[in-house]
């Protein structure tokens, strides 16, 4: 089977081409801090035991194929740049990581920034490397709260959609209702962005007539949280199947490779009682059979691997 032509990924360890990643997770994590960035606990962890929790998740996904992990964690919840290409290297795994801010959750440094200012640091960010390290972000992440957006939180939305239009990047948006995805689309909109560009994180939650709508804009569709068993996502249906019947009405309507699906799992979470429970290694234990089943082969390997490259390739440009 063909593969669609090779493009470029920016991944913590530098540009590489997409040509023999095997299998790609589009939404994980292996360190998030949910405490505020100026809390005397954030960060404060013992680094090597995060380090090999992490390589052992990475292990145990490469045994599963996956050599391709898209980590969503932004500065302020957690980003650690050094973590990231440490385990990449330890491991072989090649990681992409965002620039961006979560909700308005800026950390110290960024508080008092405009629109243009943060979009030059995020810019800074794709462009030249993260905190003196060398490291480059691969996309920008976003988030919108649930009756939101706020409008510190649409202050964040506008510098992304300046540094993603000024380097080709994606976006990612962090976005379970279709609600505030109507209003962040349209500040990113008004700034020159690209919907075609736009990830749709948590999209599950949305209703499917939302899914088509967005798809027919180009915006990529994501479903994750498949090993969330709590309430009503145990079903049934469980939120799994609903997921998978909402892949099934998009492909139908022609929209195959604009679907995403990963775990959004978290290796390790602080505090650790903040830890929820999700697995990356289910997408390929358990989602990977069901789609098959489903879609057939060659609708997983664009779902599990092709459309992720796209995606997030970089940059825009080179598609
Ligand atoms: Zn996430």
């Amino acid at each position: 089977m063909s593969s669609p032509e090779p493009v470029s990924l920016q991944t913590v360890r530098g540009i590489v081409s997409s040509e023999p990643i095997h299998r790609a997770l589009a939404h994980e994590h292996l360190f998030v801090d949910f405490q505020p960035a100026d809390h005397p606990g954030y960060m404060d962890v013992d680094w090597g035991t995060v380090r090999g929790a992490a390589i052992n998740r990475l292990r145990e996904l490469q045994a599963q194929g996956v050599d391709l992990l898209v980590d969503w964690t932004t500065l302020g919840v957690g980003r650690n740049v050094a973590l990231l290409r440490d385990v990449s290297g330890a491991t072989g795994l090649h990681i992409v990581c965002p620039t961006g801010i979560y909700l308005a959750k800026r950390p110290p440094g960024y508080v008092a920034l405009t629109v243009a200012e943060l979009a030059s640091r995020f810019v800074s960010e794709l462009t030249e490397g993260i905190d003196g390290s060398g490291v480059r972000a691969g996309f920008v992440k976003i988030a919108t709260s649930d009756d939101g957006p706020t409008p510190d939180e649409t202050t964040v939305h506008r510098a992304a959609a300046i540094a993603a239009r000024e380097t080709g990047a994606a976006i990612g948006l962090h976005s379970p209702l279709a609600g505030p995805l109507d209003r962040v689309s349209e500040t990113l909109i008004a700034e020159g962005f690209p919907l075609e560009r736009l990830v749709w994180a948590h999209a599950q939650r949305s209703a499917p007539e939302d899914h088509a709508r967005y798809a027919a804009e180009g915006v990529i569709v994501q479903f994750d949280s498949f090993s969330s068993r709590s309430g009503s996502d145990a079903g049934p249906p469980s939120l799994a199947e609903r997921s998978l019947d909402a892949i099934g009405r998009l492909i139908d309507a022609g929209h195959l490779h604009q679907v995403l699906v990963s775990d959004d799992a978290t290796v390790v979470c602080n505090p650790p009682t903040t830890q929820y429970g999700y697995d990356a290694t289910a997408v390929m234990r358990t989602v990977k059979p069901a789609l098959r089943e489903r879609f057939g082969d060659r609708a997983t390997r664009a779902i599990l691997r092709d459309n992720v490259i796209s995606a997030f390739r970089w940059p825009a440009g080179s598609a």
